[in-house]
């Protein structure tokens, strides 16, 4: 097996990490204080994503997208995430299931989204139905040429942003193995659309500055031009982008642990204590070691899922695993930081408490741990079991 990069993907990893020190990072303290973008500096950012030739990197070339390989795109999450994503998001990664877009759409949705035009958001979760997605509770019924939506969302991530909304609703029902399932269809919803409002959600301890948002839907008619793939086809929309950004998730996850253990590894350097660097002592370079070697492991496990998606090889199971085992490490890894800064890791003057707090968010979202590893063991056992 080759291990080596491109010398494509080697250049493509030194430009974005240029860009990431000098457009984004300079940034962050301050939204994080503010708990804001500012419009001009999101525009800011996404012009300059666009010049850089960064913006929809996720998206095919024959749509106008960056047109990156799977191993790519997780090598450019990787740094990007070194900043918090109330910065990064402005380098915009559509939602890959606008590929779906049929006739009028494709130049109404796709097309301004990868140009850097239009912003979509992703509006599934709602208050009863978060890792049981199919629990949802919207409905749309169907009236003549239109779908009448009501219902909520919450947790919707950029929706004050965003033009759209790509919303999932139930539109019929069947028996599977004995249970009442949702048949669910995928709406494209302008921002505006009667009956649709957008609220800010409560505030989060994670990525300040990066909001959710609720969505409230009260007869909500939209045509029937809106649907996004085919009626009662939404989980085919949505499940094979969802997999693919879990592994994305593994590889922000990366990006985020290694700025953990550069700022450690300096600090064990620097910070001096009973007259030796404290990196000196086995009680802080063993955790040195650990955590380098956690997080070559999650890189390791997180590229290679990449390159089998790329290969057309990776399965659900294998998925979950990278984005399990890497949010996990993340997470080990962000907490060692902190024990090693000792209290200065926990002052909002440094960067450390805010790698902490975010780190959080990646064990939740995007499916949880615990549904990774119903995933993963699901995988492992169907064989089995009769
Ligand atoms: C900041 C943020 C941004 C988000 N952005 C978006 C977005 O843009 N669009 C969107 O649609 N959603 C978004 N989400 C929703 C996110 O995907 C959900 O929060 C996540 O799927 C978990 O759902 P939940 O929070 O309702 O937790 P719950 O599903 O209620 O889970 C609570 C706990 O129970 C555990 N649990 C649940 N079921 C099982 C089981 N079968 N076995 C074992 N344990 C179980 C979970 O693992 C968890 O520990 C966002 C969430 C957050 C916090």
């Amino acid at each position: 097996m080759n291990f080596q990069l491109t010398q494509e993907q080697e250049m493509l990893v030194d430009a974005v990490r240029s860009f990431v020190s000098r457009e984004l990072l300079p940034h962050e303290e301050e939204v994080d204080r503010a708990d804001a973008v500012s419009p001009e500096l999101a525009a800011q950012i996404r012009g300059k994503a666009i010049a850089a030739g960064f913006y929809a990197f996720n998206m095919p070339e024959e749509v106008g997208g960056g047109g990156l390989d799977y191993l790519s795109q997780a090598l450019v999450e990787r740094e990007l995430s070194k900043v918090s994503w109330a910065l990064h998001v402005f380098v915009a990664r559509p939602s890959k299931i606008l590929m779906a877009c049929k006739g009028q759409q494709i130049d109404d949705y796709l097309i301004p989204c990868v140009q850097g035009e239009k912003t979509d958001c992703f509006a599934l979760t709602e208050p009863g139905a978060g890792s049981d997605a199919n629990a949802i509770k919207t409905r749309a019924v169907r009236e003549g040429d239109d779908f009448v939506i009501n219902g909520s969302k919450h947790f919707i991530s950029h929706a004050g942003h965003a033009d759209f909304a790509i919303v999932f609703a139930v539109t019929d029902t069947y028996e599977h193995n004995g249970r009442k399932r949702n048949a669910v269809t995928a709406f494209l919803v302008d921002r505006g659309t009667p009956g649709m409002t957008v609220r800010r959600g409560p505030k989060c301890v994670s990525n300040r500055g990066y909001h959710t948002y609720e969505l409230f839907f009260d007869d909500c008619r939209v045509p029937a031009s809106k649907v996004l793939g085919e009626v009662d086809k939404g989980w085919e929309v949505a499940n094979a982008w969802l997999t693919a950004g879990r592994v994305m998730v593994a590889a922000n996850c990366v990006g985020q642990a290694q700025r953990a253990m550069d700022l450690s590894l300096q600090w064990a350097a620097d910070r001096k204590q009973f007259g030796q660097a404290i990196g000196s002592y086995q009680g802080v370079s063993f955790k040195l070691a650990d955590m380098a070697t956690q997080i070559r492991a999650a890189e390791l496990l997180t590229l290679h899922t990449a390159w089998k998606m790329d290969q057309g090889s990776m399965t659900d199971g294998e998925a979950g695993m990278a984005k399990l085992f890497a949010s996990e490490v993340l997470g080990k890894v962000a907490d060692e930081a902190v024990q090693i800064f000792g209290g200065m890791g926990l002052m909002d003057e440094g960067p450390v408490e805010r790698i902490w707090r975010n780190a959080r968010i990646e064990r939740i979202w995007e499916g949880t741990s615990e549904i990774q590893r119903h995933i993963i063991s699901r995988e492992l056992l169907r064989p089995l079991l009769r």
